[in-house]
């Protein structure tokens, strides 16, 4: 069931708490209609099918599922996905380092286009970019370039309502996901904070929570923010003794015990201890040698 959270910006909660394949969308009822992230619940979806813009805060299925819904709407998402969209290859590029096996890529790619009912070829209309500005009529978003999760990810503002759409800055006790190849836990960082430039009133996440109030944001950005933290020093920790990537990747220190019942887990888990390590490197923490990630004391 939809909710109004502003004078014609409705909420509508996604299927099994918003919680991967579904998220939460946004509608808003203006001149020019709108939805966010229609991958929510395909028969509430359907009843705001007057939506002629689908603004996407990236690229992932589990946001741009129900597009189809929308087949008259333009499509508008960040410059750096805009061909993910459209392009299968893109879409490869942007979850998997070069050096993946081609069989996993071609298996986890068969899995999404089944997931998705489809394959890609969509077209996009708009491209946006940090800063940008998206008029609706009465109603007003901004857009905030929150790079991390993936290379293109967006947040939405609305200036006027004091709400913030998070999308995949979903403030969940999971933390921080950027398991793509296009991701990046120093990125994640960054963007987590550039949001405290705002003082939202209510958030909007992508999954799970759904609304967070105003006075609850920042306490749980802290929160959300400090689990790349707590995974980086578990790394380093590791390495009292020197590890190969192998060795760091079997500690999962993202997935935990899932990564040992779940074989496709490792391979998120690998990119996410990778973006760890090139972060790590970067700040002089770690060196490479003989194969192995070794600890440097700063
Ligand atoms: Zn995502």
């Amino acid at each position: 069931m939809a909710e109004e959270i502003a004078k014609n910006i409705f909420f509508i909660p996604g299927r099994r708490k918003g919680g991967y394949p579904f998220c939460n969308s946004i509608f808003i009822q203006d001149r020019l209609s709108a939805i966010i992230d229609p991958a929510s619940n395909r028969a509430e979806l359907a009843l705001h099918q007057d939506a002629k813009l689908a603004i996407l805060s990236h690229f992932h299925n589990d946001h741009i599922r129900d597009l189809k819904l929308f087949p008259d709407a333009q499509i508008a998402i960040h410059e750096k996905e805009a061909l993910a969209l459209s392009d299968r290859n893109a879409v490869v590029e942007l979850i998997f380092f070069p050096e993946e096996p081609q069989a996993e890529k071609d298996s986890w790619m068969a899995r999404k286009a089944r997931e998705m009912k489809g394959a890609w070829g969509w077209k996009v209309s708009r491209t946006f970019q940090d800063g940008d500005e998206l008029n609706l009529g009465e109603i007003k978003l901004k857009v905030i370039h929150t790079p991390g999760h993936t290379i293109g990810h967006c947040c939405f503002w609305f200036p006027d309502q004091e709400i913030l759409f998070s999308a995949d800055i979903d403030l969940t006790g999971f933390g921080p996901w950027y398991g793509n190849a296009c991701s990046s836990a120093e990125d994640f960082y960054c963007s987590l904070e550039k949001l405290r430039a705002y003082q939202p009133k209510l958030v909007v996440t992508g999954h799970e929570l759904g609304l967070v109030q105003g006075e609850d944001f920042l306490s749980k950005l802290n929160r959300y923010q400090g689990l790349i933290l707590v995974r980086e020093q578990k790394i380093l920790d590791s390495l009292a003794s020197p590890k190969s990537l192998e060795e760091i990747v079997d500690l999962g220190v993202i997935y935990g015990e899932f990564l040992k019942q779940s074989p496709s887990l490792r391979p998120p888990e690998r990119r996410m201890v990778i973006h760890h390590m090139r972060w790590l490197d970067k700040k002089g923490l770690v060196g490479f040698d003989a194969g192995k990630w070794i600890s440097i004391k700063p």
